[in-house]
């Protein structure tokens, strides 16, 4: 079992309200189509973080404007789902959207309780869940967001993937934004304890900045690596690379192993 994680900075443009990056979903999708016994996981992007911080839903849900935010938020997480599925299932994937509010509930943004039950049903059939970042339901905070990263780590431990692969729109993890410093290096191997390393550095000041999503995404892989998980870090504009990830193969990217 693999768990794929399409990122949001791959598949949407972050900058701009609701762009969807159509061709990296349908060459992703030309390469996954071949293959079974997977779950996709994929990041909201520009259609979700945009309405959140537009809408402050990010702090306790209590006014009426929030909650029409919440609801404008949810209408634009369904356009990219609406977008995602048909070209997944234009391209022969036999793709189940599964919502994460429906399946979750989280405390302060973290998962707290989840039943993945229609889940396990849908691969027992031979369908292919995709389940996306997502405001669920908080016990204290009314709702939150919960990433996709965190639910891909979730999805790996209870079905006992072997690997997560984490599609982004960079090659994996460098030693500093590689956006912003052309002189960032490629890590292509990284154990539980540089894993680490790297997910508390980048919290402080003045150290290589991988800040951003990376940081996040970092701190969410460790109980996945720990759990003896393989994480893979690509870029998905590159389907060979994913091809090569599917496969097992060397791959440009980052590896963590435990
Ligand atoms: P996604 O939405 O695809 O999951 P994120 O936006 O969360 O991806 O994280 C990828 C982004 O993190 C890249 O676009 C990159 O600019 C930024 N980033 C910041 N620091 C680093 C780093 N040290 N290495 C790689 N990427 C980094």
């Amino acid at each position: 079992m693999i768990i794929i994680k399409l990122g949001g900075a791959a598949i949407t443009d972050k900058t701009r309200l609701s762009v969807i990056k159509r061709r990296t979903i349908a060459s992703a999708a030309r390469v996954l189509a071949k293959h079974r016994d997977y779950i996709i996981v994929h990041g909201a992007g520009s259609f979700g973080h945009i309405p959140v911080d537009k809408y402050s839903l990010k702090g306790p849900i209590r006014t009426e404007r929030q909650l029409i935010g919440y609801a404008k938020t949810k209408a634009s997480l369904l356009k990219l789902e609406t977008e995602l599925v048909s070209i997944l299932s234009k391209n022969r994937i036999p793709v189940a959207p599964v919502a994460a509010s429906s399946c979750l509930m989280a405390d302060h943004g973290r998962i707290v309780s989840q039943s993945f039950d229609t889940v396990a049903s849908m691969l027992k059939l031979g369908l292919v869940p995709c389940i996306g970042g997502d405001l669920v339901q908080d016990i204290s905070l009314g709702a939150s967001v919960v990433s996709g990263d965190q639910i891909a780590v979730n999805l790996a431990i209870e079905f006992h993937a072997d690997t997560i692969i984490f599609g982004t729109d960079v090659d994996g993890l460098f030693t500093a934004n590689p956006k912003l410093d052309h002189k960032a290096n490629l890590i292509s191997t990284l154990g539980s304890v540089g894993l680490k390393e790297w997910a508390e550095k980048a919290g402080a000041a003045n150290v290589p900045d991988a800040s951003g999503g990376m940081r996040g995404k970092l701190t969410e892989i460790l109980p996945a690596v720990r759990a003896g998980i393989k994480v893979i870090i690509i870029n998905l504009n590159n389907p060979q690379r994913l091809q090569a990830a599917l496969d097992g193969k060397a791959v440009k990217g980052t590896i963590i192993l435990n």
